[in-house]
């Protein structure tokens, strides 16, 4: 793939549905690097990206998507964050060491919190069970539960190759009532699904996008948009360390640096490390004095 960090969006023009197609490289390693992650905890995390890349494509206003697995396994916590253009981060968090390889076994009995943060306005939150066997089915219920849309999402990672994809199929939800028209529309979905199941990994870590979706939907009619870029982008900076240590009582500040000689923040996500001297911190500490 040359393109391998692009989302594509398309409308089936004739069955009054939706899709979309990730195919990620960069951005996945990105997330897994440094980390150290077994196996079966990449894998996991590269399906999560994808599938949250997935959802933020579904926005239809400025925002971000935080989608969390928590549960009692050996890994309690793991989570993926994107916005609507595409810049993605993620994390998981290890109770203990793993050779687990399903999502059951890694997360536990646990439950999947979506948070959907619009720029403008309040934020709301879905909560499903993690009861299914795959994440992919996990989503699928998602959006049976809070959307009420028929939705179906495939989702595949290659940790060997460091490769994360993902197919969405969605029904537009705006149909016109009729009970006529919504069966045909649901048998429709139906036959998108069908022809979606056929995707093999080997061919969506090794075709195209649009040779794919030709292989798939050559007998559709399909409407293909411009592809985004999906990039990773974890976020932190030395300002928004500054910021959290200004929250720090100044002489606890100066007792840090008496005893280590600076300040030093490690970002969970991107295992970036910020040091901060005594000279750096001079105006949270000067307060100290007065
Ligand atoms: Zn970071």
């Amino acid at each position: 793939m040359s393109q391998l960090n692009v989302l594509n969006r398309y409308l089936f023009t004739d069955a009054h549905a939706r899709g979309e197609l990730v195919q990620l490289s960069s951005s996945f390693k990105s997330i897994i690097k440094n980390h150290n992650y077994p196996a079966g905890v990449e894998k996991l995390l590269g399906e999560l990206l994808s599938a949250t890349c997935l959802l933020t494509a579904t926005l239809k206003f400025e925002g971000d998507i935080t989608v969390q697995l928590q549960g009692d396994g050996p890994v309690g916590y793991m989570s993926v964050s994107g916005n609507n253009n595409q810049q993605m981060r993620g994390i998981a968090k290890m109770a203990e060491e793993t050779s687990a390889e399903t999502l059951q076994t890694l997360i536990g009995k646990g439950t999947m919190i979506i948070t959907i943060r619009p720029s403008v306005g309040e934020a709301y939150q879905g909560v499903v069970a993690l009861d299914k066997e795959t994440l992919a089915d996990c989503l699928a219920h998602y959006f049976e539960v809070s959307e009420q849309i028929p939705t179906k999402i495939w989702l595949f990672c290659d940790t060997e190759q460091q490769l994360s994809a993902g197919a969405l199929v969605q029904l537009l939800p705006d149909g016109d009532g009729s009970i006529e028209n919504k069966e045909q529309q649901l048998s429709d979905f139906e036959h998108l699904c069908q022809l979606t199941n056929t995707i093999k990994s080997e061919e969506v870590f090794s075709l195209e996008a649009e040779a794919l979706l030709y292989r798939l939907y050559h007998q559709e009619k399909v409407n293909i948009f411009e592809p985004q870029a999906v990039t990773y982008v974890c976020g932190c900076s030395a300002d928004k360390c500054l910021s959290a240590i200004s929250q720090i009582e100044p002489s606890e500040i100066k007792a840090i640096l008496a005893e280590q000689g600076k300040i030093s923040m490690t970002c969970d996500y991107c295992i970036t490390t910020y040091d901060f001297d005594e000279l750096s911190l001079q105006s949270f500490i000067s307060k100290v004095n007065h």
